[in-house]
């Protein structure tokens, strides 16, 4: 086995670090890993994933967690030892979609969402689904949720929380200005097939991506769906999504 690991930078966090690298069994390997151990938080997660973007199909997500919320996290500091003595079953996996979007044809992936905004200004931009005309957005911004980006940046703007397994694109325009000539859908759900196109009428706008951001000028077109590429996690069979919500949110 080739591992690596993705870890925060705290007292306990580096004590788990030190564990799994002194006891288990195989090669540290950054480049090319089968596994990647994130000890952390969801950050740590959103982080690991995006390092190994291009591996996805390869690799499997171990997640220990050692920060606050750790929605995404499977397996709690005590349950090192067993991951180290191969007590779990590897190919009990809990997979995840990401969305795919691509800005002016340059294609990019994000575990939680992806939004459009424009700080201290109106986004302005017309959206289409699979080639209808559906609405002119002027607002603080869009947001594309996955499935499991549900629980964070689109819960707090009164999205649905969806459960694991659903296959499906969540948007919202967020604090839309309305008038009587520009009405919007929002929040919207729509399935995996469904295609979405942003043209956005704002000269300059950012591009926020889990933990990441860029700044865009002059797009033409924007497109936004559900993608096949998936992340794979190491699924503990004690946690299921409505206990994670009761003891993470209730
Ligand atoms: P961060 O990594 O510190 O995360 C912020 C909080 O969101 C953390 O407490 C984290 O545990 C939690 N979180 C992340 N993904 C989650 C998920 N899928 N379900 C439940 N909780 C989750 O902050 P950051 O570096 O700024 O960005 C990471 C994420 O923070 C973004 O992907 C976005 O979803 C979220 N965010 C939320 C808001 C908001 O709620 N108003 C605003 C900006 C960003």
């Amino acid at each position: 086995m080739k591992y690596s690991i993705v870890a925060k930078d705290d007292g306990l966090t580096r004590s788990i670090k030190r564990k799994i690298i002194e006891n288990i069994e195989g090669d540290y390997d950054e480049a090319n890993p089968d596994i990647v151990f994130t000890v952390g938080g969801d950050g740590t997660v959103l982080d690991a994933v995006r390092k190994y973007i291009h591996l996805l199909e390869e690799v499997k997500f171990i997640t220990i967690n050692t920060g606050n919320v750790g929605f995404y996290t499977e397996f709690l500091p005590e349950d090192v030892n067993d991951i180290i003595n191969k007590r779990c079953n590897m190919d009990n996996i809990i997979s995840y979609p990401l969305i795919e979007f691509s800005v002016d044809g340059k294609l990019n992936y994000a575990l939680n969402e992806v939004v459009f905004s424009v700080t201290h200004h109106l986004f302005e931009g017309k959206i289409k689904v699979d080639g209808t005309d559906l609405m002119d957005v002027r607002s603080d911004g869009v947001i594309i949720s996955t499935p499991s980006g549900s629980t964070a940046y689109n819960k707090s703007l009164k999205g649905a929380v969806v459960d694991r397994g659903l296959e499906l694109i969540q948007l919202i325009v967020i604090a839309p200005f309305e008038t009587a000539k520009g009405r919007v859908i929002s929040p919207l759900i729509l399935n995996k097939n469904r295609e979405v196109i942003i043209k956005p009428l704002s000269n300059y706008f950012d591009v926020s991506f889990d933990r990441n951001f860029i700044t865009y000028q002059s797009v033409e077109n924007i497109s936004v769906r559900l993608s096949n590429k998936k992340v794979n996690f190491l699924k503990n069979n004690t946690q299921n999504f409505p206990k994670r919500l009761k003891e993470k949110f209730i």
